[in-house]
């Protein structure tokens, strides 16, 4: 049996891990824990009879990083999953790697915000990380048994999100409703506009590299709305490999926990007849939230952690109806600007880098600063 311990567990993944664990005859649930929503968490562990949970109340981490590894000792699990939402999930990683304990990673913020320090620990503790993310599970299995040098490049595919082929113009007064429709994926609130504003496939370039020790330059970002090819790797001989199926994240959930053995079979046979997969460029133009992340990955330092930062502030803002769509990429631009970068060598470092992000955006948006976004929009 292996014991899984699931963070995160009231969310879109955390629901579908504790599906996933309930239909794998080898894996055993070890116990829950959550930033809101209490109840259901109770609920969960009262239907699965396990008796370890942990909730960050109040949506603080501080508390909760004590409680967290009292989780992780009380639980002894082999295996986390962590599926928090935000940089709040740094914190949770690096703590389940420092006890040698392998994680499947769907908060791929920690990357973003700690790469260098999730990297320095798993190459100390000698931890295993295995991603849940669709884009990064496909590539994961593409580039398994392949020499790193037959390895020209990736690439990972976006859906384009809901306003795919849309101009700025056409963005300036779109609402949260029509954000928060995305045509092919059902996703928390947050990781939903990431993927309308494009910020998710730069946060998923950042990730993948950390992931796969690879170059800005080694990643392709390509458009296809159909989500059915999560990734493709190109070989140095010109060969392409592509890998499809259903966008369902129970199929890399269960890839994650069940490796190395392959996980019981669920998914119907994927039907290839009549298939029309199409691939576009991304107009990173209009949706610059991914030439912004491209760029503070380049950039590298606290800068990552800086959008990211900006980004979980605006997208809150732009939920609570307080900045409009294309402000959020304006207000990400505004604390890179403002926000100098320093070696993101030290959780204190990358800390604070965050911390000041959200005080640059969090002043904009409550107007305290010239230049402020107001409802009338920041002219991105
Ligand atoms: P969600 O908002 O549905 O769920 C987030 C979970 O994290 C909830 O259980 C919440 O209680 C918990 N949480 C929030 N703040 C917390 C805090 N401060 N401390 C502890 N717990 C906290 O989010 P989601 O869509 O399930 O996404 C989770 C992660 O997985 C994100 O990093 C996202 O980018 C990634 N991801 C999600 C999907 C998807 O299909 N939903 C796909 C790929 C990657
Ligand atoms: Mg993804």
């Amino acid at each position: 049996m292996r014991r899984v311990l699931v963070l995160g567990s009231t969310g879109s993944i955390g629901v579908q891990a504790l599906e996933v664990i309930e239909r794998e005859p080898d894996l055993e649930l070890a116990g829950l824990s959550c930033g809101s929503r209490v109840d259901e968490m109770l609920a969960q562990a009262r239907a699965a009879g396990v008796t370890h949970t942990a909730a960050a109340v109040g949506g603080g981490t501080v508390g909760f990083d004590a409680e967290l590894a009292g989780l992780m000792d009380a639980t002894a699990p082999d295996v986390v999953v962590n599926a928090i939402v935000g940089a709040a999930g740094l914190r949770p990683t690096l703590a389940a790697l420092e006890r040698g304990l392998p994680v499947a990673l769907a908060n791929k913020e920690s990357l973003v915000v700690g790469g260098e320090l999730v990297r320095a620990l798993r190459e100390r503790t000698g931890a295993d990380l295995h991603p849940i993310d669709s884009e990064h599970s496909a590539l994961w299995q593409l580039l398994e048994g392949i020499p790193p040098e037959r390895v020209a490049s990736v690439a990972i595919t976006a859906s384009g999100g809901p306003f795919r082929g849309r101009t700025a113009d056409e963005l300036s007064d779109v609402g949260v409703d029509d954000a928060l429709a995305h045509p092919t994926w059902s996703m928390g609130a947050k990781i939903t506009i990431d993927s309308a504003t494009l910020m998710n496939k730069g946060l998923e370039v950042i990730e993948a590299r950390h992931l796969f020790d690879l170059d800005d330059e080694q990643i392709e970002v390509v458009v296809h709305p159909q989500s059915i090819v999560h990734a493709l790797a190109r070989l140095t001989d010109g060969a392409l490999l592509a890998h499809l199926g259903a966008p369902d994240m129970r199929a890399p959930i269960a890839h994650a926990l069940a490796w190395p053995r392959p996980p019981v079979p669920s998914l119907s046979p994927f039907d290839l007849v009549g298939r029309e997969l199409t691939f576009e460029e991304p107009d990173t133009e209009c949706f610059r939230c991914l030439a912004l992340a491209r760029q503070a990955g380049r950039d590298g330092g606290t800068a990552p952690a800086v959008l990211n930062a900006a980004n979980e502030v605006a997208v809150e803002a732009f939920l609570a109806g307080r900045v409009r769509f294309l402000d959020i990429g304006a207000l990400v631009e505004r604390a890179l600007a403002s926000v100098p970068g320093e070696p993101a060598d030290s959780l204190e470092a990358v800390e604070r880098a965050d911390a000041a992000a959200r005080d640059v955006v969090r002043d904009a948006v409550d107007g305290r600063r010239p230049g402020a976004p107001s409802t009338a929009g920041v002219g991105a």
